[in-house]
């Protein structure tokens, strides 16, 4: 695979000391591409989350996020293990909440009331379908917190998805926030990383607790090289994603054993399943067993995600396989 290959030659050095030029480029790259000053480059995205949280926020204050996001259910309660924070969880439509909710949540400041400090929000938004956060409504959020001193992050794990479908550029959704990562490991195909970027003081103040976390690291260049090979070719074809993820999702709705089928605006199908269908985790594991990896969440609830290695094909595959359990 081409980009294996970018591991042969890649210069490497010390990363603790930012003596790897490899890893160096790729954080240049990405703040350049995310409108901001400067860039970390992490192991994965939920660290890029739990040092965001950790800069932003100081113990016994909260922070707000959407009920469905990674912060919230994934992340094995970070945010109160690591710094101390309490969550507001606000319930968007898809996954996509409204300023006025953010201004209902923001507490006033009070001798009892915990600090407010942080808005997060998920670009797209993966548990809610893959929703795109339009940029008009970022905008309107992330002003209110900040007319309330709030810091706001951006968890852009899937953040290329929506500049692709929309056409709106990485940095204008970037430059709503104080703080923002894209994940090179989901359809950008690299197997390590992501990157972190904001201001430069919260940059330096992010590798002090990078260090003290344990993600430093010594030859990452081998690592970042497969990120900016993804970086540089395969940004564009995540729209083949959307498409596939479009024509599963217009076939399944028709199968008598589906309920309902969340929009699909990026590359996630979420499905439910009727009651007269098998259980979640019952397709699951049939499907495994024929080699198609899907997710079950909850008993009815089907997570289907396209990406580099689900081409036409493979897509026409699952679909006959799903037809045999859900299509009577
Ligand atoms: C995958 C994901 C993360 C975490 O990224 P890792 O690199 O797996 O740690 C965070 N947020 C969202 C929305 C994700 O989909």
């Amino acid at each position: 695979m081409e980009m294996r290959k970018t591991v042969l030659n890649c210069p490497v050095g010390d990363e603790q000391k930012s003596e790897d030029p490899t890893t160096t480029e790729l954080c240049e790259k990405t703040a350049q591409l995310l409108g901001k000053e400067s860039a970390v480059f992490l192991p994965s995205g939920t660290m890029c989350n739990e040092i965001a949280i950790k800069i932003h926020t100081q113990p016994g204050e909260e922070i707000i996020c959407e009920y469905s996001s990674h912060i919230i259910n994934f992340e094995t309660g970070g945010p109160s293990a690591l710094s101390g924070v309490m969550i507001r969880a606000l319930h968007g439509s898809h996954g996509i909440f409204e300023s006025s909710q953010v201004a209902e949540a923001i507490r006033p400041s009070s001798r009892y009331a915990p600090k407010s400090s942080l808005l997060c929000v998920e670009q797209t938004a993966n548990m809610s379908g893959g929703t795109i956060w339009p940029l008009d409504k970022m905008q309107a959020v992330t002003t209110t917190a900040h007319q309330s001193g709030l810091k706001t992050h951006m968890d852009g794990a899937r953040l290329m998805n929506a500049v692709v479908k929309t056409g709106v550029s990485a940095e204008q959704y970037g430059n709503c926030f104080d703080s923002v990562w894209i994940d090179f490991t989901k359809g950008l195909g690299a197997p390590i990383g992501a990157v972190l970027a904001g201001s430069k003081d919260f940059i330096d103040h992010a590798w002090r607790i990078k260090q003290q976390w344990g993600g430093a690291m010594r030859q990452s260049g081998i690592a970042a090289a497969m990120c900016m090979y993804a970086l540089d070719n395969n940004i564009d074809r995540l729209a083949d994603d959307h498409h596939l993820a479009d024509i599963i999702g217009q076939k399944i709705i028709k199968f008598k054993g589906v309920k309902t089928v969340l929009p699909i605006e990026t590359n996630i199908i979420i499905f439910d399943l009727e009651p007269s269908a098998p259980t979640a985790n019952e397709l699951v594991k049939t499907l495994a067993k024929k080699k198609i990896l899907i997710g079950a969440f909850g008993e009815r609830r089907i997570r289907i995600v396209t990406h580099l290695d689900v081409d036409p094909s493979a897509s026409k595959i699952l679909i006959e396989e799903l037809a045999k359990y859900l299509d009577y």
